[in-house]
């Protein structure tokens, strides 16, 4: 199939471990990796974001498309929306020109949106992944949330109008049911895991004698880490480190670091926290592989790679429960889940966990085993391009229907 992934402000290209650089920049790039050597032709659309990039990169098998929609310049998300017509013109232009795709994969609501766009105008079937809903983050953040005013309703209407909705755990099912998107539009399928990168086996970032709880993330407020620091309080010799957030050189001046570097003061524990700052991709299994258990504690989570990373790497997981979290940890089996924002909750299952090997070890060889019969990339893009296949299908029978309208 010729495929067109869109994906406005994650581009497969971006180092991740930023605001606004994460599981979706992963997810994208992993995705039509597999693709393309399922022997896919694979494009990928994202904004161009600097003036000196080329206008199309070859990567992977793939190739990434920089679309000139808004200032050639980096731009918070949250700002993305007017563009969003340029995108989708170019982009329709840019089918005329290199090929019709049998389908559009948009990631996120912009992109939907602009897939919708160019889809009508060039009868191409769009298939829809939102990452993140705006229902959730409001519900969350409150205030705080920088979304575009009516993203919400936007998200319910793509829900209604686009060929397929591809969501990635049960709890999205259910927050777009409640939105009022009919349930048979939308199609389970988790994002993957990439294990030849995630293993066991493979080197690992030395440590010392404490037990050591790894958290992985952007350095936002809502992963928790705030929460983390509180409990590693109540688990007396362990250590805490935190990778992400701004590259290393920043991360001295980085308002968030530094508040929770006077937490962790604060606390008595500024002698066990440690921060990286990001790290590059490639280097991240090191970090799995040195921990004892991987803590993902964020207040809401719409997917969550890095449990799925730690699992892959035979690390067991303590999670929130919460959004996709709930489907990827087992709790119990593959690792322990708790109440999202309870830091002495979040303490209690640590400290059982680090002071009983039979258990670490069990649930990190749980854990493996899952990661690897349910979550590899071949097997989830696989059934992407199932749903893919179904839906050009399905598109196709409806053509003469649309040539008469027309
Ligand atoms: N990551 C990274 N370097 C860092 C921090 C994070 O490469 O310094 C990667 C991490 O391995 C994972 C992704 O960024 O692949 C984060 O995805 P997740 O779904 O956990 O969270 P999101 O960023 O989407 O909220």
């Amino acid at each position: 199939m010729r495929l067109a992934m869109i994906s406005e402000h994650a581009s497969p290209l971006a180092a991740l471990g930023g605001v606004d650089a994460g599981g979706q920049n992963a997810h994208v790039a992993a995705l039509a990796a597999e693709l393309a050597r399922q022997g896919h032709d694979v494009r990928v659309y994202t904004r161009r974001d600097e003036e000196d990039v080329p206008e199309t990169v070859a990567v992977r098998g793939f190739e990434v498309v920089h679309v000139p929609a808004g200032p050639p310049s980096a731009l918070p998300k949250d700002d993305l929306l007017p563009h969003m017509g340029a995108f989708a013109e170019w982009m329709a232009a840019d089918w005329h020109a290199s090929g019709m795709p049998d389908v559009a994969h948009a990631h996120f609501w912009m992109s939907g949106l602009a897939g919708v766009t160019a889809g009508r105008a060039c009868d191409v079937p769009v298939v829809q992944t939102y990452h993140a809903l705006g229902t959730v983050k409001r519900r969350h953040q409150g205030a705080a949330d920088s979304s575009p005013e009516h993203r919400t309703a936007y998200e319910r209407q793509l829900g209604r109008v686009v060929d397929r909705v591809i969501v990635q755990c049960r709890d999205e099912e259910r927050e777009l049911t409640g939105m009022g998107v009919p349930r048979e539009r939308m199609t389970l399928v988790p994002s993957g895991v990439d294990l030849d990168l995630f293993r066991p086996d493979g080197p690992a970032v030395p440590r010392g004698e404490r037990p050591r709880i790894l958290t992985v993330g952007r350095m936002v407020e809502r992963k928790g880490y705030a929460e983390l620091i509180r409990a590693l309080a109540l688990v007396p010799d362990a250590e805490l480190v935190v990778v992400g957030g701004p590259p290393p050189g920043r991360l001295p001046d980085d308002p968030y670091a530094r508040r929770l570097r006077a937490l962790a003061a604060e606390c008595g524990v500024a002698h066990r926290v440690s921060f990286t700052g990001a790290v590059p991709v490639a280097d991240v299994p090191r970090w799995y592989r040195s921990a004892d258990v991987l803590a993902a504690t964020p207040w809401y989570e719409p997917f969550g790679l890095t449990p799925l990373e730690a699992m892959a790497c035979g690390v067991p997981v303590v999670a929130t429960a919460v959004g996709g979290l709930t489907d990827t940890v087992v709790d119990g089996v593959t690792g322990d889940l708790v109440p999202p924002r309870d830091p002495r909750a979040l303490a209690a299952v640590l400290r059982r966990l680090l002071a009983d090997d039979v258990r670490r070890v069990s649930q990190g060889a749980a854990a493996l085993d899952r990661a690897r019969r349910v979550y590899g990339w071949p097997t989830i893009a696989g059934r992407l391009a199932d749903v893919y296949a179904e839906t050009a299908h399905a598109f196709a029978d409806t053509t003469d229907v649309r040539e008469a309208v027309a």
